[in-house]
């Protein structure tokens, strides 16, 4: 299908300084959780992209220099020639699609602790980054830079830039961001500097000035040189001379960079959830850079919608359209647009999980793309998938995330696919949870299945069908896939951080009642230690409806793993806005007619909470039973003409949606391929120097 003529300026080339993007899909610079250790994953991932037609596709932060050490977050480095050839092999897999390659060079500044390095790390005036959250908190602070430590840092960058240039890439950044070195010097709370540093915007501002400049003089007569900033604090400043401090920063560097690539100054900010945050969230900050600068502005917002991005260029507040998660979510989105198959485009949810993987210092992964990350060592391409290995018709038993992309997967390739439903809509869990506080967005996972299953003639949808070992004997099919999903259990926590005792009781419940409608009596106490998302967003729902709400977790934090999807401050803030108590550090021990017992976590101390019932959100186990009686009934296989029976999602091992959707695929994807997937092809670093060996305090090199 043509695409449709609305679309079209999406699709027109953008110069950028001396470069042209060929269309203005632009995937801006984000994590991979693939450091240069991983230089083919890394590669695989970006090319994908520049295949699904994004005509600028970034690394994720590059570190210029070892004062730069991020670890152990995964961030990758530009320090030697070794690192040259490994970001090469992104470069080239970028260009094999007509894209251009951005690097987003980086100085981490007093953000950084350098774990690895052991180096000080570098700032404007001495102040670091002092974490609430242990994950990120260091135990070195960093050194305030003199005027060396500033000539050092602008050759480093355009040293950083020189090897950029070498290995191929088209567009290079200065990273003036998310509280690392060049922003830091933005900020007055960073910046005490009494020299030309310091002071007012347009002393803070030079620094960054002479970043563009050291880039510029290095690599501009080939590569565009970038400028990726955070105006969401300067916004909120006043300035004598402009609307704000962001304004006055804009306006004094103006057309000094090629590109203005604009966003937020935080994490939970800049990639907001969609629990608490609707697409197109930086535009009231970033939207008169455009009327500032005569040069192209990309910036991003979660677009999905081709409708959204055209308004954004058509109302002058984008010239480039910027994805990260949208990217991921579907590498292929600007092709479908361009094919006329926009209603295609597997939408990102918001969910973060892909942010989650970074904080996790591992390969990025996606709730919505079980591909991502997977393009090199296990060969997955979001949109072809190898023929069906034998004629078997497939029967899949539960329709939630993992039934559905099992089902999807398994159909694409050309299998004879039925899935049945007990209940008469399919979703699973989605069902339930799509209608709870802020997770409505999530239903995406849901109506994506669904829409493309359409597509396909040879998979069937038997919803209301609650199957029974018995059914399935007689069904005449030949694979039978179980995704029963899982449910939740009245366990307790101990003190060894261990799920245990199950508390029995009229007044006791799981999220599985609520999802039931079961009446629950308020007062209402939660205990969470789960620690993702459920506690938390199921308090918040009983807080409409009950008189008191009380949540309670052994965890310092409320929905503690949340942090690692940026939900967590917002958390804190929709259960106070909504009046819950909260009650940390702190275990459910009992319950009576009127009250819970609590301990606390180390010293143990007693304390009665009035409640009228308990929900506890803890463990979940496998929705099992009907896999284990088939596999008890393997006499009766061979009559029934099953050849095998296998588990796949929460009933084989429950957790986040992103792991049932991963594994529903992973099983569609390798049955009735050779055996052994579990080992997945495992990259390695490029090392082209010869390498050093460590010998009696001296470092050698070999003899040949
Ligand atoms: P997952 O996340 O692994 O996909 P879910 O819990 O979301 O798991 O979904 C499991 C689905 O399986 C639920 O919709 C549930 O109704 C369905 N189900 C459970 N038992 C049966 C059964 N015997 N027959 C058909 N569907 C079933
Ligand atoms: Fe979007 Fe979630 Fe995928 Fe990230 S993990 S790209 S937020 S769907």
């Amino acid at each position: 299908m043509p695409r449709l003529p609305r679309f079209d300026v999406l699709f027109e080339p953008v110069p950028i300084g001396p470069v042209t993007a060929p269309n203005r899909f632009y995937c801006v610079p984000h994590a991979s959780g693939m450091t240069n250790s991983m230089p083919r994953m890394r590669a695989a991932l970006r090319g994908m992209k520049a295949e699904g037609g994004w005509g600028v596709v970034c690394t994720g932060y590059v570190s210029v220099h070892p004062t730069a050490d991020d670890s152990p977050l995964p961030y990758a480095t530009l320090w030697d020639d070794n690192d040259i050839r490994s970001h090469a092999l992104m470069t080239d897999a970028v260009h094999e699609h007509g894209a251009l390659a951005g690097i987003e060079l980086w100085h981490g500044g007093g953000s950084v602790s350098n774990k690895t390095s052991r180096l000080p790390p570098l700032s404007p005036s001495g102040v670091s980054w002092m974490a609430t959250h242990v994950g990120f908190m260091g135990t070195q602070r960093s050194k305030a830079m003199d005027k060396t430590d500033i000539r050092n840092l602008l050759h480093w960058q355009a040293e950083a830039a020189l090897k950029a240039k070498r290995a191929g890439f088209d567009i290079v950044y200065v990273y003036a961001g998310m509280g690392y070195l060049p922003y830091e010097f933005l900020l007055p709370e960073w910046n005490t500097r009494s020299d030309e540093y310091g002071g007012c915007v347009a002393n803070r501002v030079r620094i960054v000035r002479e970043l563009l400049a050291a880039t510029h003089d290095a690599v501009g007569d080939t590569c565009a040189v970038a400028l990726r900033i955070s105006l969401e604090e300067l916004r909120a400043r006043p300035s004598e001379c402009a609307a704000s401090e962001a304004h006055e920063v804009v306006e004094l560097l103006a057309d000094v960079p090629d590109l203005w690539d604009v966003k937020m100054d935080s994490s939970p900010t800049d990639c907001a959830p969609s629990r608490f945050t609707a697409e197109g969230s930086h535009e009231p900050v970033i939207e008169f850079v455009k009327r500032t600068t005569k040069k192209p502005v990309v910036g991003v917002g979660r677009f999905t919608s081709p409708d959204t991005m055209v308004s954004q260029i058509k109302r002058g507040v984008l010239d480039l359209i910027g994805a990260a998660r949208p990217s991921i979510a579907d590498p292929f989105l600007p092709r479908k647009i361009n094919e006329g198959r926009e209603q295609d485009i597997r939408e990102c949810i918001g969910c973060n999980i892909c942010i989650s993987s970074w904080h996790d210092s591992v390969p990025i992964r996606c709730t919505q793309n079980p591909t991502v990350g997977e393009e090199w060592r296990r060969a997955w391409h979001p949109e072809r998938f190898e023929a069906a290995g034998s004629k078997s018709a497939v029967l899949i038993v539960g329709g939630g995330p993992a039934g559905l992309e099992c089902a999807l997967t398994l159909g694409r390739r050309g299998y004879q696919v039925s899935l049945a439903e007990a209940a008469e809509q399919f979703g699973g869990r989605l069902r339930f949870e799509t209608t709870l506080p802020g997770l409505a967005t999530w239903g995406r996972v849901l109506d994506w299945r669904l829409g493309q299953l359409q597509h396909l003639d040879n998979v069937t949808l038997y919803a209301g069908n609650r199957l029974t070992v018995d059914d399935i004997l007689g069904l005449e099919h030949q694979r039978i896939v179980i995704a029963t999903g899982a449910r939740w259990t009245r366990m307790l926590y101990s003190t060894l951080e261990l799920p245990v005792k199950s508390l029995e009781g009229g007044n006791v419940f799981t999220p599985d009642d609520v999802a039931a409608g079961t009446h629950i009596e308020g007062p209402i106490a939660v205990f969470d230690f789960d620690n993702y998302y459920m506690g938390g967003v199921l308090a918040e729902h009983l807080a409409r409806s009950a008189s008191r709400v009380t949540y309670i977790t052994p965890a310092g934090h409320a929905s503690a793993w949340t942090i690692m999807t940026n939900e967590q401050p917002q958390v804190h803030r929709a259960l106070a806005s909504a009046r819950i108590g909260l009650k940390t550090l702190s275990r459910v021990t009992g319950i009576s007619g009127d009250a819970v017992t609590l301990a606390n976590l180390f010293t143990g101390e007693e304390q009665q909470l009035p409640c009228k019932s308990l929900i506890i959100v803890g463990a979940r186990t496998a929705r099992n039973e009907l896999y284990h009686s088939l596999m008890q009934r393997r006499a009766d296989w061979g009559p029934a003409g099953i050849s095998s029976v296998d588990c796949i999602g929460d009933s084989l091992a429950p957790g986040a949606i992103a792991h049932a959707v991963h594994n529903g695929h992973r099983f569609a994807r390798e049955l009735d391929q050779a055996a052994g997937h579990e080992i997945y092809r495992r990259d390695s670093p490029i090392l082209l120097s010869p390498p050093l060996l460590y010998a009696a305090g001296r470092h050698e090199a070999p003899a040949s």
